[in-house]
């Protein structure tokens, strides 16, 4: 990439980590899993990985935090590959819930199986569904493959912390028993957890967004691929709809990225085509999604153009220019 290109990116990332620094005041860490609270609300760092495999970092985009509810894309990932949608959207519905990330009031009172798989309930309930075909070492090595990232490993002590403090998904995945909908409640939460509690960076999350935005592949030469082209799209329009909980419609409106958060502060955007994005900022919304990720993702997809439905995108010229620059 030209000095200039790269130059125009970096002075975007700028600005964006300015807005989200911004917004921080605002924010609270998680408390109801007490480790998570001893995170430095003030840390951000975000990543954009684009489809050549180009880094532009700033801030603490190498710091390690708990994946938390982002695992829930790879997990669902790796059900729709392993057992087919059908198998899938019989037991977790994909209709946003409008509820908060941990409620289970849907579930008891209007419907028969989860809204989603991206709130606690649905992501139960796929963990169930992989319990006895994958263990904790495969599913890591999937994270590992599609993050880029060898260093990934489980924090113990986050792990104890959740485990310690699991009342409402123990009550969610009771409840999902009495529904007929899971067994082995307990190692079902157990896995669940333990994958939650897997330790990213920004930086890898930019990777594992790039390779969803390229439908699964490594890279764009090869056809090696971690997940079939159609669980990709299923994933991704789940996000859109669903992956920022309760905020997920205003956010598709404004960012037009589709997006997951989890509580441990992580964020991943998926930019089709063109780049992923990692953010790490451990103080939350209200709803429980990275407070900086929403300024600084609205400003790069607008300064960029990388809202799903803006034709354009500048950073499809900058990629296509550095392409042009290395034929000459
Ligand atoms: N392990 C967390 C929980 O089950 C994940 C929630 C999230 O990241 O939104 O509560």
């Amino acid at each position: 990439m030209t000095p200039r290109m790269e130059e125009k990116i970096n002075e975007l990332l700028e600005e964006a980590y300015k807005r989200g620094k911004e917004a921080i005041p605002s924010g609270h860490v998680a408390t109801y899993i007490p480790e998570l609270g001893k995170a430095n609300p003030m840390d951000l760092g975000i990543s954009i990985c684009t489809r050549e495999f180009d880094h532009f970092n700033i801030g603490a985009t190498d710091k390690r935090f708990t994946i938390q509810s982002i695992s829930k894309i790879i997990s669902l990932a790796i059900a729709l590959d392993m057992f087919g949608p059908d198998k899938v959207f019989e037991r977790v519905d994909m209709e946003p819930s409008g509820e908060a990330f941990n409620s289970f009031v849907d579930l008891d009172t209007k419907s028969n199986k989860p809204m989603n798989p991206m709130i606690n309930s649905g992501a139960i309930t796929v963990a169930s569904m992989l319990l006895g075909h994958v263990s904790l070492e495969e599913a890591t090595d999937v994270i590992r493959k599609i993050c880029m990232d060898d260093e990934i490993f489980m924090n113990r002590q986050i792990f104890e912390s959740e485990m310690n403090h699991l009342s409402r998904n123990r009550s969610i995945a009771y409840l999902l028993e009495s529904k007929g909908l899971i067994t082995n409640v307990e190692e079902t939460l157990e896995l669940y957890t333990a994958i939650c509690s897997l330790e990213v960076t920004a930086e890898s999350l930019a990777n594992m967004g790039m390779i969803f935005a390229n439908d699964g592949k490594i890279s764009r030469k090869s056809d090696d691929r971690i997940f079939s082209k159609r669980t990709t799209e299923i994933v991704k329009t789940i996000m859109l709809t669903c992956g920022m909980y309760d905020r997920s419609g205003r956010f598709a409106v404004d960012v037009g990225i589709p997006t997951k958060s989890g509580v441990g502060g992580g964020l991943i955007s998926v930019a089709d085509n063109l780049a992923g994005i990692g953010i790490y900022g451990p103080a939350l919304d209200d709803k429980g999604n990275c407070i900086a990720g929403t300024p600084a993702l609205m400003y790069l997809s607008r300064e960029l153009q990388l809202h799903l439905f803006r034709k354009d995108s500048l950073l499809d010229r900058l990629i296509t220019l550095k392409l042009k620059a290395k034929l000459i």
